[in-house]
């Protein structure tokens, strides 16, 4: 085994009991380095997240967050931190696409460095799939909201959990398409599988 699969076995492992299964993308180690170097390039942040996509202290995992992202609620959290990911995805979108217009870069890599931006917080790492037509898949690997869940409930959900991606995914696809648009989270950790599965579309 190599010393980054044992390095990466570890983190995994002390992050969740009920769920040993979580995969990491083959190629871990390099997409985080190629995302931290985008996010200090364009973004100016010298992200501390780690090669499986986690920002770790003192033994725990933490997420760095705009206050803009923060639920202003407590009810009904798991709308509310969709619709807030929502806001903030579909906001921070919007002046990427900008920049990167501005600059003659083409909106695609606006988006792929959202996906950069939200691995160097901390959320777990996000990877780009198929897109065909209006209709997207994104994985993200290594979940933080299905960790966060399982220190919050310490029981396993059996359903998809990560609302709060959900919605950054869909506010950031709603402004490339131009049209207001859903995530669905097919696979989760949270109901056994080895990593978070987003098909991100036009709501019809
Ligand atoms: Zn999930």
């Amino acid at each position: 085994m190599s010393k980054k699969n044992i390095g990466a076995h570890r983190y995994v492992g002390c992050m969740s009991k009920t769920n040993s299964n979580i995969e990491l993308p083959k190629d871990a180690r390099k997409i985080v380095e190629e995302y931290k170097k985008l996010v200090e390039k364009y973004l100016n942040f010298k992200s501390p997240v780690d090669e499986t996509g986690a920002v770790r202290a003192a033994s725990k995992r933490f997420l760095i967050i705009h206050t803009d992202a923060f639920p202003k609620t407590g009810k009904e959290l798991e709308a509310t931190l969709y619709l807030n990911g929502y806001n903030l995805g579909r906001r921070a979108a919007k002046r990427l696409i900008a920049r990167f217009n501005d600059m003659g870069l083409p909106k695609i890599e606006a988006l792929k460095l959202l996906l950069a931006a939200c691995t160097c917080a901390g959320f777990g790492i996000f990877t780009l799939g198929k897109i065909e037509g209006e209709e997207v898949t994104i994985r993200v690997y290594n979940s933080a909201e299905y960790d966060s869940y399982m220190r919050v409930y310490k029981k396993h959900p059996g359903r998809p959990v990560c609302k709060m991606i959900a919605g950054i995914l869909a506010g950031a696809w709603s402004e490339y398409v131009g049209k207001p648009c859903r995530a669905l989270e097919v696979k989760c950790l949270g109901k056994g599988d080895k990593y978070c599965e987003f098909i991100v579309e036009p709501i019809i």
